[in-house]
């Protein structure tokens, strides 16, 4: 039996059409895998996926994208997909962060030297913390480049690992066991407020944590991908467009995708994945539809759910245990207006993110992210706008509230009230309003509890030391924002890649 025809033969199913969930199944189904995708929303996307209202399209969550540049890691999926990469625009800057009591912003432009006289104005004396991010991202991307797994869970990780190391990846070795904070305290940095929080809030955009927790080497790249070369984008049309093209190439490559169906459970027999069970949500009806892996496009808080569902002794019991033990990740609540485009101040940035108090660390409420469309870009008929605004929630509290409805409407307020000290926001520029809130997110996206964004990226659980996408279960594999959070869309990206080189090569080495 030769071994190209063995891997054709091979069954995948994978649980979830987001972002993670789409990359992989069409990178199988184009590799030659028969790909079933189920999804229990009803439309692909997760996170990223859109809702119309009156003429509106709104991004559900994601807004902005990484990765799209020549090498970056849409581009190289959607060029081994064979599909368009989407027309989308640069974010420049990146963002306007406003602290607070200011209102003039700290712009982080996509020109690196137009960035650094910024930075250099607004943090004097800083240079040499930036100067250290800087090299630590020029080495740490290059070694993201050359696709290392991490963390490895076998030979062949250890192998596609050491593969990827040069002789400059050592630098990084000695900065492993910092923080950021460790970095702001090693210039003398760590008093100067202003520095510390814009630090904090751009890190909890992608890392959970603040400068305190955030691992450093993980701040490195999080803080730089907004620079040219690579920088962030804004896709025209919507965030859909992502999913639409994944979906367009797997089906052109014979995978199947049902929205609508709910995998209830993951069936494992001697330490090995066999199956799912699968519920129809129209009909009522379920099935167990059996495979040679199971692709999780989950949260890892749901993974252990759903190996679990009906045993008594957990499958993975140490593995529960350590994601039992994980701080409570964070919820979003978000904010979605359709607005008359008078309501946009002149030359508004595609992103913002304000911080309103700084008695208290950046947490429930207290700060808001915010993304404008522009006219043309697909979101709003001519003369109007979006606006999206999130912010962090603990999600227990919209689990236990006793009335939802008021509670909702009172940060929807409360966020209202703020965005309205910086845009022009009257009953009569505001079209159309909706807030999601963890609940919200728990019933379109499934998430455990509705939280968002992965894995906080603490010492203890980024890159070498995070989850990795083999799960204690041989061909159970985990991907998406769990085991490589905090870069959205390009992180689950990633993540995606590396199951489906990891499934190819279990393939070949069975054969
Ligand atoms: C408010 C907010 C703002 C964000 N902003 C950005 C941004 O600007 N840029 C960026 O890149 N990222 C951003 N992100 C993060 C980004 O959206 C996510 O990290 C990424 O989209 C996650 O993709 P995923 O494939 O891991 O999972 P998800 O998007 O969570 O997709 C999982 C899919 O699996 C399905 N599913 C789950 N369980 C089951 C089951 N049992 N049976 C069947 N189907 C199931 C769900 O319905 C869902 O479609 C943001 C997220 C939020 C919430």
């Amino acid at each position: 039996m030769s071994s190209k025809n063995s891997i054709q033969k091979q069954k995948v199913v994978v649980c979830g059409a987001g972002i993670g969930g789409l990359t992989t199944a069409a990178l199988l189904a184009h590799r030659g895998y028969e790909v079933h995708i189920f999804d229990q929303a009803i439309v692909p996307g997760g996170c990223a996926s859109t809702f119309k209202r009156r003429g509106f399209t709104f991004d559900v969550g994601a807004t902005q994208v990484a990765g799209l540049e020549p090498g970056g890691i849409h581009h190289r999926i959607f060029s081994e997909l064979e599909i368009d990469i989407p027309n989308a625009t640069h974010c420049d800057p990146a963002c306007a962060v406003f602290l607070p009591g200011e209102t003039v912003p700290i712009n982080v432009w996509r020109d690196p030297e137009k960035w650094q006289q910024e930075r250099q104005r607004q943090f004097p004396g800083s240079e040499p913390f930036w100067q250290l991010m800087t090299k630590l991202f020029e080495v740490s991307w290059k070694f993201q480049g050359r696709d290392p797994v991490l963390p490895p869970r076998n030979i062949w990780d250890v192998w596609q690992l050491t593969k990827a190391l040069r002789p400059d990846t050592l630098i990084t070795v000695p900065f492993t066991l910092m923080t950021v904070a460790d970095a702001l305290r090693l210039y003398g940095l760590e008093k100067n407020l202003r520095l510390k929080t814009f630090l904090d809030l751009q890190l909890k955009l992608y890392s959970q944590v603040d400068t305190e927790e955030t691992a450093l080497l993980y701040a490195a790249t999080a803080l730089a991908v907004s620079q040219a070369p690579q920088g962030l984008y804004h896709l025209q049309g919507s965030m859909q467009v992502l999913s639409d093209r994944l979906v367009t190439a797997l089906e052109r490559d014979g995978g199947k995708l049902l929205m609508g169906h709910t995998i209830e459970q993951i069936y494992t027999e001697n330490g090995k994945a066999k199956g799912v069970k699968v519920r129809n949500q129209k009909t009522g009806e379920t099935w167990v539809e059996t495979a040679d892996h199971v692709v999780a496009n989950v949260t890892v808080q749901n993974l252990v759910k759903l190996v679990g569902a009906e045993n008594r002794s957990h499958p993975i019991p140490g593995y529960k245990r350590r994601v039992d033990k994980l701080p409570s990740p964070w919820g979003a609540f978000v904010v979605y207006l359709g607005v008359d485009e008078r309501a946009i101040p002149a030359n508004c940035p595609p992103h913002l993110q304000f911080f309103y108090d700084y008695d208290g660390p950046i947490g429930e409420n207290n700060s808001l992210f915010v993304s404008v469309s522009h006219p043309g870009d697909g979101r709003a008929p001519t003369g109007k706008a979006t606006i999206t605004a999130s912010s962090f929630t603990d999600t227990q509290i919209w689990r236990h509230c006793q009335d939802y409805q008021k509670w909702k409407q009172q940060y929807t307020d409360e966020a209202i009230a703020r965005l309205s000290q910086y845009f022009y926001l009257k009953p009569e520029t505001i079209i159309y309003q909706e807030a999601a809130t963890p609940r919200t997110f728990v019933r379109f996206t499934a998430r455990d509890e509705g939280v968002v964004g992965g894995v906080g990226q603490r010492l203890s659980t980024f890159g070498p030391f995070g989850f990795a996408n083999r799960t204690p279960i041989q061909d159970l594999w985990l991907v998406g924002d769990s085991t490589h959070p905090g870069e959205g869309t390009a992180g689950v990206s990633y993540s995606a890649l590396t199951v489906v080189r990891q499934i190819e090569a279990e393939g070949s080495s069975r054969f």
